[in-house]
């Protein structure tokens, strides 16, 4: 296919997919990366460095394909998603990107919600484990080792919502009210209404990725995190249909918590995938608490935003914290932080966390043994001391590196690992 504004990397060769929508991949793939907004100019090219390093060290090559959003694409294409962007990710499958401002004004509500719903990326992947090393508020960080699948499509995020003070919230209004017979409940005067869409089909995708995940790194349970004790139809109907997923659709792999229960002492065989749910207000707390007990979550989209943050601050925050989204045979791996403007080009903000994230790319990649090079190469850097300003403000005796030479380190431990 060919491209106006970017380059396509001569030699390198395309990731296909097959009809089961499991990747197959060249060792010497063509992958689109977006630096980003703000601070994506300091942690993007640091980061191909380390990705590059570690596809290196085990055989293989990235032939990376530079692709604009944000600012960047207004002073190529003096827009801010160009349709090149969106046809290069489509193209080549696999991509990563740092963050993107939200521009104020007309067109997307974010740029990231648009190329969510443009290549319908609809589950939001956040892991959250500990690396040694990284000072954290809780005392035994370690036992946090979970993966948050977040459904990235529906819920409140919808969009679908009307101002206080129009006429179609009030011919809203009117009609919950007279029609749906919701009378007495919405207090006179101005009102704002938004509406709450989970479906079936939205569900049970995502809660297939997540029991596929669990049961691909033998991984003991999934939980389905909501409120369905108070929103009965939405966060209620989202744990239904996941049991449904559950009980339906994987035979002997998976077992739901109750079937246990009645058929054993609690006990699942090591092979087999325990489903179990938890209120939302509940599993806040139980991952400060019971935090070792969690395995792969799989919640809508707001209680995902909520609770992936608060596992994120217990491994270091969001300089640490990596992210991707993912569809059908397709996948953007992001860090979860934004674009920090105030730090932006003064080489400083933490790339850790847009370097985990392409370890996210990594492993969907199936290269296992650069994904584990780029983890362990990261921890062997922080816990020799060598950190960039967030950590270093946090610990006694480190050293603070700027994140160019905090990314060689990266690398030249990469290089000493291989
Ligand atoms: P932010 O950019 O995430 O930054 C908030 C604070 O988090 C920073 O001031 C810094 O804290 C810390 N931080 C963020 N990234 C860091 C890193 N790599 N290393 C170390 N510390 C880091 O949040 P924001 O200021 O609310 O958002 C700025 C813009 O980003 C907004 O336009 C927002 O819409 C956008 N955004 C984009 C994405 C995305 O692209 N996926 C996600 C979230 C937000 P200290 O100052 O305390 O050091």
């Amino acid at each position: 296919m060919t491209y106006d504004k970017v380059d396509v990397p001569e030699g390198g060769e395309q990731i296909t997919v097959t009809d089961d929508g499991e990747p197959e991949v060249p060792d010497n793939p063509i992958i689109p990366i977006i630096y980003g907004d703000g601070v994506g100019k300091d942690i993007g090219p640091v980061t191909q460095d380390v990705l590059q390093a570690a596809a290196k060290a085990t055989g293989r090559e990235i032939n990376w394909m530079r692709v604009y959003a944000g600012e960047s694409a207004r002073k190529k294409y003096d827009e801010n998603l160009p349709d090149e962007t969106v046809k290069a990710i489509k193209e080549h499958r696999v991509a990563i990107k740092g963050p993107l401002t939200t521009p104020v004004g007309a067109g997307f509500r974010s740029l990231n919600v648009g190329l969510r719903k443009l290549l319908d990326l609809y589950a939001n992947v956040r892991p959250t484990y500990h690396l040694n090393g990284v000072p954290s508020p809780v005392k035994e960080p370690e036992q946090m080792d979970m993966v948050t699948f977040r459904e990235n499509t529906e819920d409140v995020y919808a969009g679908i919502e009307w101002k206080a003070g129009t006429d179609d919230v009030e011919e809203v209004r009117e009609f919950v009210e007279d029609e749906m017979g919701a009378t007495d409940i919405i207090h006179d005067g101005p009102v704002g209404i938004g509406i709450k869409p989970i479906t079936e089909f939205g569900t049970k995708r995502l809660v297939r990725r997540a029991i596929d995940y669990a049961l691909e790194h033998d991984r003991d349970s999934v939980t389905l995190v909501h409120k369905g004790n108070i929103m009965k139809f939405t966060e209620g109907q989202f744990r239904d249909w996941g049991y449904e997923v559950a009980e339906e659709e994987y035979g002997d792999e998976v077992i739901t918590e109750d079937t246990l229960w009645e058929e054993s002492d609690g006990e699942a065989d090591d092979d087999v995938v325990v489903v179990n749910d938890r209120i939302a207000d509940n599993m806040l707390q139980q991952i400060l608490t019971r935090t070792d007990e969690y395995d792969v979550v799989a919640t809508m989209n707001l209680n995902g935003d909520y609770m992936s943050d608060a596992c994120g601050a217990q491994i270091g925050g969001l300089g640490i914290a990596p992210g991707a989204n993912f569809g059908d045979g397709r996948l953007l791996a992001e860090p979860v932080h934004g674009s920090a403007p105030k730090y932006a080009g003064q080489d400083k903000v933490n790339p850790t966390a847009m370097i985990l994230s392409g370890r996210i790319m990594l492993e969907y990649l199936g290269w296992n043994d650069a994904a584990d090079l780029v983890r362990d190469a990261v921890e062997e850097t922080i816990s020799s001391g060598k950190v960039t300003y967030d950590l270093e403000r946090q610990l006694d005796d480190a050293e603070k590196l700027a994140a160019s030479e905090y990314a060689k380190e990266v690398v030249n431990n990469i290089e000493k690992l291989s």
